[in-house]
């Protein structure tokens, strides 16, 4: 059974809401009168249209990219078998760097890239590339590609850093038809090997080291560990970015820069095939083992060109200065396509930084927005939280004064998260798209049009265009607006995934089994009486108490709109009274949890004295843990009702996440109920958070 899909937990009841949130933001006026879309009932307009004929609406977007061959058939539907663009020839390296280069836009910047190292001037390296610079340095790898054999059709890994060069690597593989398979530059030895050898890579791209956190992270001695159990790999490449000495082995190992010397800069765009593979990218792992989903040419093309233009309103010609930064690793998916593919085949400017948000102070992030004039601002709601976590104090010192549009994409963003990054970071002035949308779905599904659809705090609220999202129950029947239920996507979309890498059963089973005829995502969600959508969690993680269906992001949100709260983690136990339990947990926020570790301590030096820890000089209470423990619990059912009140709350310091940052709640679950973990934890970011967690569960 697929990891996604647990019918168990999917029971014909529909999910309870219980979340109350009214508060509605129209779009800035100033926002909207400049932007590609400029009001809700233009919005609503092209939407109807999209859904009533998808087809011509897709093939009039494709119309705006470059094909060397022109498809004959836009759609080939045998569920779940989606062909698009059917006998077009594209290539997704040409429409993202020569359409510009050899048009207007050739001296126009592509990409902006600073490292994290501060150097003794006080200043971090700053490298530029422009469009025709681009041009010439993919050209040049392409062919130091050629030069190793690589082909059309083989699958190339990437181990990389972020450096302008990773662009490259993807660049070049898809300008010759070689399908990559990045893999995240923090995953060890053993998850590099799976997934080379899942996917047959013959050639292995990395750097000898990248920087993160004032750390060097040693990747070529990485993947030197892995080389021992990965047969198909032929060759190495490796960029030389730190300059520390690493083992090059003749005949296998080559320097990026040696390879390129000798490349010419003319290498021409392989015409590939719509329905060529593009890429394998493995999921986050969230909810079980990763799965290998393949993107194929046309349609991704066609899908990250178009949500990055609307929903980032890009390639506007009244923001013709804009710099857009999507801080996620290309090691994800929307590295993926949105910091490569879909904002340069856009043509527009896309700042990389190479390392941590908090070196060498909590502020990077701001101090780079400030520098780099940056315009456009996309980062995950994880991040956000610890943003809150540290203190407004790093955000204040800076203007920010450039940006105009925010994003979120990765998770549920709570919505006391929410206000705070409108009121922070947007300064009350910026919309934000929260975008939810998948590996497998290729791009953005559901978020607002900037300037067109009213936000709502935690809500993704409407879908993009030809995108048919619906809830349903699991026979797939359409639940009342106001109800949670599956969410699922009725039609299909050009940037859907086309199947999993060598495993076309676990694709049918695990997306196109659990509801007949529709994709299942694996979200739970419900729809409000606006048509908005909400995301309340993945249906695996759903909490089932006294006959009632509660997701999580719910119960969670109540939990960080305490004041002392900054991150939250519910998750059930099983209960013989209520049929599970509510478990929380918990941490709080950076001064919260100093002042009570500083009380705890000083009681329990007090241990046995009359006096209490004294508290006159801190924000913490003279009283515990305990007490705030109750004061939570109370503050939930206050604040969404009765049933969602947790039994227990766990402080702790850290979450266990996803090396992409999400919450893995599947541990904390196995942990709250058998007090040990025996699940998937390759994709775990930090195993010290679940040795922590286990100590803490028994003291
Ligand atoms: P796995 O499928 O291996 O468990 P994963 O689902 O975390 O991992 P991704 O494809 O990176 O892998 O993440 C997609 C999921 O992230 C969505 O299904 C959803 O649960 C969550 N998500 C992403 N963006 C949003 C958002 N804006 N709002 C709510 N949830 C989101
Ligand atoms: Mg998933």
């Amino acid at each position: 059974m697929s990891s996604q899909s647990m019918p168990s937990s999917i029971s014909a009841q529909d999910l309870d809401s219980i979340l109350r949130e009214d508060r509605i933001f129209p779009p800035p006026p100033e926002f909207s009168s400049t932007a590609h879309i400029k009001s809700l009932a233009e919005y609503e307009s092209l939407y109807n249209r999209s859904i009533a004929d998808p087809e011509s609406f897709w093939a009039e977007a494709a119309r705006n990219l470059h094909w060397f061959q022109p498809w004959t058939k836009t759609l080939d539907w045998n569920l779940p078998w989606a062909k698009w663009f059917v006998n077009g020839k594209l290539n997704l390296c040409s429409n993202c760097v020569d359409r510009h280069a050899l048009g207007d836009n050739a001296e126009k910047t592509a990409i902006i890239w600073e490292a994290e190292p501060i150097g003794e001037d006080g200043q971090p390296e700053i490298r530029t590339l422009t469009y025709a610079q681009l041009h010439r340095e993919v050209q040049r790898f392409a062919n130091a590609l050629k030069s190793l054999g690589i082909q059309k059709g083989d699958r190339v890994a990437i181990y990389m850093g972020m450096t302008p060069e990773l662009a490259i690597a993807l660049l070049a593989c898809a300008r010759i038809g070689a399908v990559h398979n990045v893999i995240f530059g923090g995953f060890a030895a053993h998850a590099i090997a799976d997934r080379v050898n899942d996917s047959q890579c013959v050639a292995i791209l990395t750097q000898d080291s990248s920087y993160r956190r004032g750390s060097e992270v040693p990747l070529k001695r990485t993947v030197d560990e892995a080389l021992a159990n990965t047969p198909s790999v032929k060759h190495v490449v490796v960029l030389k970015r730190s300059g520390t000495p690493v083992n090059m082995q003749p005949g296998r190992d080559w320097w990026w820069h040696d390879l390129v010397a000798s490349s010419r800069p003319i290498c021409p765009a392989e015409p590939m095939d719509s329905e060529d593979p593009l890429y394998i990218l493995y999921t986050s792992g969230t909810t079980g083992k990763p799965k290998g989903l393949v993107h194929t040419t046309g349609g991704y093309s066609v899908g990250t060109y178009l949500t990055t233009r609307y929903c980032f309103d890009l390639d506007n010609p009244n923001h013709p200065n804009d710099v857009f930064w999507c801080t996620a690793d290309i090691g994800w998916v929307t590295g993926h396509s949105y910091v490569v593919y879909g904002p340069l085949q856009n043509g527009a400017t896309v700042l990389m930084y190479e390392g941590a948000p908090n070196y060498p102070g909590c502020d990077r992030f701001w101090d780079i927005i400030d520098r780099h004039k940056v315009t456009i601002f996309y980062t995950a709601p994880t991040a956000i939280r610890a943003f809150i976590k540290w203190g407004n104090e790093h955000v204040e010192k800076h203007s920010l004064a450039s940006l105009r549009l925010l994003g979120t994409v990765g998770e549920p963003i709570n919505p006391e998260a929410w206000m705070w990054y409108r009121e922070k970071i947007g300064h009350n002035r910026c919309p934000i798209v929260d975008t939810w949308w998948q590996t497998e779905t290729g791009g953005i599904m559901i978020a607002p049009i900037p300037g067109a659809v009213p936000t709502k705090p935690g809500s993704a609220t409407r879908p993009f265009f030809g995108i048919q999202p619906e809830v349903v129950t699991p026979e797939g029947k359409p639940v009342p607006k106001g109800s949670g239920g599956l969410l699922v996507i009725r039609k299909p979309w050009p940037s859907m995934a086309r199947t999993v890498w060598g495993d076309p059963e676990r694709y049918q089973k695990t997306y196109w089994s659990d509801v007949p005829g529709s994709y299942f995502t694996g979200d739970g969600a419900r729809q409000d009486a606006d048509g908005y959508y909400w995301l309340m969690g993945r249906v695996d993680d759903v909490l089932n108490v006294s006959g009632h269906r509660l997701g999580t992001m719910e119960v969670e949100s109540a939990l960080v709109a305490h004041p002392k709260v900054a991150e939250a983690a519910v998750v059930g136990r099983p209960d013989d009274l209520k049929g599970q339990a509510v478990v929380a947990f918990v941490t709080l926020e950076g001064h919260v949890a100093a002042s009570y570790a500083k009380a705890e301590s000083s009681s329990a030096a007090d241990h046995g004295s009359a006096t209490p820890a004294s508290s006159a000089d801190s924000a913490a209470p003279a009283n515990s843990l305990e007490s705030l423990k109750d004061e939570l619990k109370k503050w939930v059912a206050k604040e969404i009702g009765p049933i969602a009140r947790p039994d227990d709350i766990r402080f702790t310091d850290a979450l266990p996440k996803t090396r992409s940052g999400k919450i893995m709640r599947r541990l904390l679950r196995e942990l709250a109920t058998h007090g040990e973990i025996k699940g998937d934890t390759t994709t775990l970011e930090d195993f010290q958070v679940i040795a922590k967690l286990r100590e803490s569960d028994e003291g």
